[in-house]
């Protein structure tokens, strides 16, 4: 009997693997990577070829020893971390440190974690590919150089401590770019004409003025954009008959979205579910890692979730007609089924993401499932499904009426077989309509006029980055890979250069000051043409066209130069100078950023002048100082009216007199202290250390204090009245702060 041993990097992929095979595969797993770069050095010699210094991670010491006595006692070692050059450099860099025999060693590929998968990814067994782990480590060796060498000079110029990041500064120019365009737009108002017609039956159509005489009206060129004129033709419009010249039927047919790769999973998940593309790969991962299917065992429910490639086994293809035929029928069933041509440089040996049971419906995989899994199961589960289904055929009609001199259009649209779109459309970014079901129409036609319309438009900048968007023009221009989208969305998110509200990314003034900085001295660094370049020379590493030598040389040398040319600059950059004056000294206000607080405004005469203030920016991005707000309470030391402040150790009350008086009351959390008996509100309070905390009003009679955040939601566990709020890497937690309980529960993000 042959002894294995299966090295994975996951201790959930580890469990799966040992439950689907029998007792002579040993499974191990290396919690992710081993061995790696230090943190607290380069480790890259620029002077010796680029040499890496690896290193054992601390702590990884003991996962080492073990898999090395495993690999000792067993007669192959089949390395099974996921298959992308990630888990290559994992599988590759343990075998290398511990100098296992090259014959003992086979690199396998689960591209899903089923049954099926893994014994067809054993008898195929390959070596590991160290062109693949070349590319990986001059990734990583080009990143390092850009963190470790760039950072120290916006240390320099910008503010310490901030970093600059190889695909992220890309990332980060994208939604500065688009906040310039948006705040340098003057939107125009024009208006649409509409005529309101009655053609015997309902519905009542809506038909829009195109043309007046020979002159088109509409399109971005030729708007109305005069208001008198628009009231003018609105009251011919009214005196005239209106009929029908034309009506033209076509049939259009519209085919389904391929099956998920990484960057459209993500677009799709933060579009119908509102999850960050971190959030949903976070999810994937589980499924494709295994869950328990109660009597059917642990398996994998999805194939791996970080690739390029739209291809399909055939197997999965054929699982899909199955349900197809028995769901929808026949008629939903393409004669042949459809295959999907990857893009250019595509990784023709991984497959799409899908469901690696095509006839497991999510509603069944649902009872085993938690809510956030289920939801991006069904949304794999549907897309799959219907890119192998029919395609959904419409009925386009475009009807042209004439009145007197003005003609107008409507276009409507039926649907007259579902196909596809009876199971899944892929979502929209923006609302675009084919427009309503028409009544009966024909030509010469004469319409009864119920009304004429004008309606006033305004021309909109274009929009702010979504998750979505961001992802998909960073796939477009082919600046990162399935790997790193997510992760360069997070950092410059972590390292406050960008904000989201209401789903939008805007920038700070420190993103938009890093970014103007690198345009002008990292010209390269921020091109985008450069960095899509970039990642082709990587991957072309991995296919053996170029050297690791090479390619870091070619990036580094001019780099290295930039960053002398910036050292030497003695040129001070100022950024977050805005065009408000400071109204104590009248010198120009400049938008400064701090780790607790966030963006606010200081006098440019600071240190001479401390004046600061908070700030709003409105829609034309223009800044507007926002006044401190004032609150019902006095000053208990000299009674004048008090306001709220933000202070280091978060928000306060103080005097408005300060300096000259330092009056400050506690700030209320509005949640009442759940101490029985006791009347008494939880208020922010700082330790003699320094550091917020919450504690009773009622001190020093009530003693109750806790170090996070409270809320008012009753512990649903054991009912005590506060639970506090706590944000960890997985998300928001509601935690219950009595040590017997300690009941946890995740905040749902979507909400
Ligand atoms: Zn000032
Ligand atoms: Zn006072
Ligand atoms: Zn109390
Ligand atoms: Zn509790």
């Amino acid at each position: 009997m042959t002894k294995s041993l299966i090295i994975v990097e996951s201790p959930t992929k580890a469990k799966t693997i040992s439950r689907i095979l029998p007792k002579e595969y040993e499974v191990l797993s290396s919690n992710g990577h081993v061995i790696d770069l230090p943190a607290k050095e380069l480790a890259v010699d620029t002077e010796k070829g680029f040499t890496l210094k690896n290193m054992v991670i601390p702590g990884k010491r003991k996962i080492l020893s073990q898999i090395s006595k495993a690999a000792k006692d067993a007669d192959r070692i089949l390395l099974a971390s996921d298959p992308d050059r990630e888990g290559e450099a994992i599988a590759v860099m343990i075998v290398r440190h511990l100098k296992i025999p090259e014959e003992k060693v086979f690199r396998v590929l689960f591209h899903e974690i089923t049954k099926k998968g893994i014994l067809k990814a054993i008898e195929n067994p390959g070596r590991p590919d160290e062109l693949k782990f070349e590319a990986q480590q001059a990734r990583r060796a080009i990143d390092r150089l850009v963190g470790y060498k760039v950072s120290p000079v916006l240390w320099k110029k910008i503010k310490r401590g901030i970093s600059a990041g190889r695909v992220q500064s890309v990332a980060l120019r994208f939604v500065c770019e688009r906040e310039k365009e948006i705040c340098a737009f003057s939107s125009e108002d024009y208006w649409l004409i509409f005529s309101h017609l009655e053609a015997g039956r309902p519905p009542v159509i809506k038909a829009r003025l195109v043309s007046v005489g020979s002159k088109r009206v509409g399109g971005t060129k030729n708007r109305l954009s005069d208001e008198s004129r628009a009231l003018e033709i609105q009251a011919q419009l009214r005196k005239e008959s209106h009929s029908i010249t034309d009506v033209q039927v076509k049939k259009a047919r519209r085919s389904p979205a391929p099956p998920f790769i990484t960057s459209t999973l993500q677009q799709d998940a933060a579009r119908k579910l509102r999850f960050t593309a971190k959030r949903t790969m976070m999810i994937a991962q589980q499924l494709y890692e295994g869950v328990a299917l109660g009597k059917a065992g642990t398996t994998g429910l999805i194939t791996y979730m970080r690739t390029d490639s739209l291809r399909v086994s055939d197997d999965a293809i054929e699982g899909a007609r199955r349900e197809i035929a028995r769901v929808f029928g026949p008629d939903y069933l393409p004669k042949v089924p459809r295959a999907y041509r990857n893009r250019k440089g595509a990784q023709d040996a991984h497959e799409a993401i899908r469901p690696t049971n095509p006839e497991l419906s999510p509603k069944t995989a649902a009872q085993y499932l938690d809510k956030d899994q289920a939801r991006l199961y069904e949304l794999i589960f549907k897309r799959f499904l219907a890119s192998q289904m029919v395609d959904t055929i419409l009925e386009k009609t475009r009807v042209s009426i004439q009145a007197g001199p003005f003609g107008l259009q409507v276009a409507g649209q039926v649907t007259v077989f579902k196909g596809f779109t009876a199971l899944y459309e892929e979502g929209k970014d923006d609302e675009t309509n084919g427009g309503p079901s028409l009544p009966p129409m024909k030509k010469g036609q004469e319409l009864t006029l119920v009304d004429v319309e004008v309606e006033k438009k305004t021309t909109q900048p274009p929009p702010r980055f979504m998750e979505a968007t961001l992802i998909k023009i960073l796939e477009e221009k082919g600046i990162g890979r399935p790997s790193t989208y997510a992760a360069t969305l997070d950092t410059i998110q972590k390292r406050n250069y960008v904000i989201k509200e209401q789903r939008r990314f805007f920038p700070t003034a420190l993103g938009m000051g890093v970014n103007d900085y690198l345009v002008s001295k990292f010209p390269r660094l921020v091109n985008v043409s450069f960095t899509a370049e970039m990642e082709d020379q990587l991957d072309s590493i991995a296919g053996g066209d170029k050297t690791y030598i090479e390619t870091l040389t070619e990036f580094y040398d001019p780099l290295e130069e930039e960053i002398d040319i910036a050292l030497e600059d003695s040129e001070t950059f100022i950024w977050g100078l805005t065009d408000k004056q400071c109204p104590k000294c009248q010198k120009p206000l400049q938008i400064k950023m701090s780790g607790k607080t966030g963006e606010f405004l200081a006098c440019s005469g600071y240190p001479e002048c401390k004046f600061t203030s908070n700030f709003e920016r409105a829609p034309d991005c223009s800044i507007e100082l926002v006044r401190e707000k004032e609150v019902e309470e006095r000053c208990p030391q000299c009674d004048s009216p008090m306001v709220l402040r933000q202070g280091r150790g978060g928000p306060f009350i103080g005097c408005v007199r300060y300096p000259e008086c330092r009056g400050t009351l506690p700030l209320s959390t509005g949640v009442h202290c759940p101490e029985e008996g006791c009347g008494g509100e939880l208020v922010v309070k700082r330790s003699r250390k320094g550091r917020t905390f919450y504690g009773c009003s009622s001190y020093p009679e009530c003693k109750y204090a806790l170090w996070d955040e409270p809320v008012s939601t009753p512990c649903p566990e054991c009912g005590h009245g506060v639970m506090t709020r706590k944000v960890t890497r997985d998300g928001e937690f509601l935690v219950c702060p009595r040590k017997e309980c300690k009941h946890r529960m995740q905040v749902d993000a979507s909400d």
